[in-house]
């Protein structure tokens, strides 16, 4: 399947692309994820990215294109590929649709997970992200701990508190989704190719989007 995973900031976008990933071999590709792996690695796009992160700002249009247009020409795209926090601006989706025409692509649907802002808050204030950027596994301290604390239960690296999470930048990222990437749902909605699934179960979104796909 090919799939753009539409939501704000702790949605569940992570979490129901892994879930497709199963199902049958579509690769996960999350800008998020790529972007702190290269602020580990200490990379010269890492050197670019980090201030705009830490600040809960989006990084510049041109970087995240230049990691996109590579990354969609692998070859485990060819499988299909699930879009988790790419678009996120009206720019980014334009030339999305122009990169795809060049590669000869067209996606299957844009999935819109929509879930309310105070259970968004209360998630990203709670959650824990494995440092290991190989594994990058999510926890939630309430709702899906470690079994010992701060440790990842899957590789054993620490599992943190993401440095855009402090309540300020998290608030911040709401706004900034609000403003930037909420209108994005009108863009491709006029295209035809939106579906928006409300609800907070992971399991009940993926369920949606597999009977929307005829799976
Ligand atoms: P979340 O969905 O939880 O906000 P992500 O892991 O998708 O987190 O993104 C973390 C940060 O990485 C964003 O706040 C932003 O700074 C940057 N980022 C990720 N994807 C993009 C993108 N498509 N465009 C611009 N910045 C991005
Ligand atoms: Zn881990």
């Amino acid at each position: 399947m090919k799939l753009i995973l539409l939501g704000a900031p702790g949605a569940g976008k992570g979490t129901v692309a892994k879930m497709l990933t199963k199902l049958d071999g579509s690769v996960q590709i999350s800008t998020g994820d790529i972007l702190r792996g290269a602020v580990q690695a200490g990379t010269d796009l890492g050197k670019e990215a980090e201030g705009y992160m830490n600040r809960g700002d989006l990084v510049p249009d041109s970087l995240i294109m230049g990691i996109m247009e590579g990354r969609l020409q692998e070859d485990d795209c060819k499988n299909g590929f699930l879009l988790d926090g790419f678009p996120r601006t009206i720019p980014q989706a334009e030339a999305l649709t122009e990169l795809l025409t060049k590669l000869g692509i067209s996606l299957d649907m844009v999935v819109n997970i929509d879930v309310p802002r105070d259970v968004i808050f209360d998630r990203l204030c709670t959650r824990r992200t494995c440092q290991n950027p190989e594994c990058q596994a999510i926890y939630n301290v309430k709702s899906n701990p470690t079994k010992v604390e701060g440790i990842c239960d899957k590789c054993g690296s620490p599992a943190i508190q993401r440095a855009d999470e402090t309540e300020e930048a998290i608030a911040h990222r709401l706004d900034t989704y609000n403003e930037k990437t909420a209108p994005l749902a009108g863009f491709y909605d006029e295209k035809g190719l939106l579906k928006t699934i409300t609800g907070t179960s992971s399991d009940l979104v993926v369920d949606g989007i597999k009977k929307e796909l005829g799976m």
